[in-house]
């Protein structure tokens, strides 16, 4: 590991005016200090964030919550609040790694842990995300779980969380603070980016700007929800395909669907056209799988993940399936 600098400033501003041009805040260090270790991120000074404010969960007036970014996976996703009213993001978050990285992941830097392409942890493999202009080794190269959706000549990586995917479902806001104490909030469907020709950039973020807080809009979806997460093994492992569901079913009909997949693209990815199938249908099986062939329309496999596309369709069904038949 390189030398670097570490402080543990008190406040959000403290922490805000010492971040410079090779800074990086510092969470609970899962990601992080992984990729320091391993030489693929080089900062030179760390800042720590994870006692900062920001640690609560916390009623909005117009009936929805906020999150602190400093609070832990494990507390947010047990949190007698969350639990009642955004059981699917309980649901995606506890599938998550394991109780003990949970227990040091922060919400902030759960948003922004990086990609799992192993490229991009091997620093002698060519790959743009990690050094721009070197390549990407995974297009031509061992892309099995890489992305079928929105993926560019420069990059084919997936965004790898569990709970930015319920976040994309459930339309959250991301709150942040800029350097001279500016704020401003960022709809979840623009906060992560598609690669593009800057697959280097992974989301909207500017220089020194902290995730202070996560909106969740009113709770919707407290009856009808599942997240359902395929993985090679049931602990330690990210998603080989992953979807949110979440419906509102009045009188026999689908009156709202939240349906969001993940690790298919570079950020999670919002299901718009299959939502609006659903909405004002009812809910069976031949409607689901349906909705499931819409969603997976423009799907565009790499060489070695077709079998995400068969596999996506099968896992909507079966996420809105249980959903729907779920007794809360
Ligand atoms: C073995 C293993 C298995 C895992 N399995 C899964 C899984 O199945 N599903 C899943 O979703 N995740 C999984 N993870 C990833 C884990 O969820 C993330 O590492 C964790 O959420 C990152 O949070 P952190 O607080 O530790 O972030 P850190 O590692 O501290 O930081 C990550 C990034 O966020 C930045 N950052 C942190 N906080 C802020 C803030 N408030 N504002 C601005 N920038 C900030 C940091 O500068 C850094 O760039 C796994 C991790 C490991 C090690
Ligand atoms: S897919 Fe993206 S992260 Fe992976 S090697 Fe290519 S550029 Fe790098």
């Amino acid at each position: 590991m390189r030398p670097f600098t570490f402080i543990a400033p008190k406040t959000a501003q403290e922490a805000l005016t010492a971040a410079g041009e090779n800074s990086h805040y510092l969470g609970g260090g899962t990601n992080l200090i992984d990729l320091m270790k391993e030489d693929v991120e080089r900062p030179t000074h760390l800042i720590e964030v994870a006692d900062l404010e920001y640690q609560d969960i916390t009623k909005t007036s117009n009936g929805g919550y906020l999150l602190g970014a400093m609070k832990s996976n494990s507390e947010t996703a047990n949190h007698p609040d969350i639990r009642k009213n955004y059981p699917l993001l309980s649901m995606a978050m506890l599938s998550a790694a394991t109780a003990q990285i949970r227990n040091m992941a922060t919400n902030g830097g759960n948003l922004l842990q990086r990609t799992r392409c192993p490229y991009f942890y091997e620093i002698s493999m060519p790959c743009n995300k990690r050094e721009p202009g070197t390549g990407c080794g995974a297009l031509k190269g061992l892309n099995g779980n890489h992305a079928i959706f929105g993926w560019s000549q420069s990059c084919v990586a997936t965004n790898p969380s569990d709970m930015c995917v319920a976040l994309a479902a459930l339309e959250a806001k991301v709150h942040v603070q800029q350097p001279d104490g500016a704020k401003r909030e960022i709809p979840f469907a623009d906060f992560h980016r598609l690669p593009g020709d800057e697959p280097e950039k992974d989301n909207t973020l500017q220089k020194g700007e902290l995730i202070t807080e996560i909106e969740l809009p009113k709770p919707k979806y407290t009856k009808h929800y599942y997240y359902l997460k395929i993985r090679e093994r049931s602990s330690y492992a990210f998603a080989m395909t992953s979807v949110a569901a979440g419906l509102v079913v009045k009188s026999g009909v689908i009156t709202d669907a939240a349906l969001a997949m993940g690790a298919v693209a570079h950020k999670p990815w919002k299901l718009t056209k299959a939502e609006a199938f659903l909405t004002g249908k009812k809910p069976s099986g031949e409607n689901f799988a349906k909705a499931a062939e819409i969603a997976m329309q423009d799907a565009k496999p790499l060489e070695h993940n077709a079998y995400k596309i068969e596999m996506g369709k099968k896992a909507i069904v079966r996420s809105l399936t249980q959903a729907f038949e779920r007794k809360a």
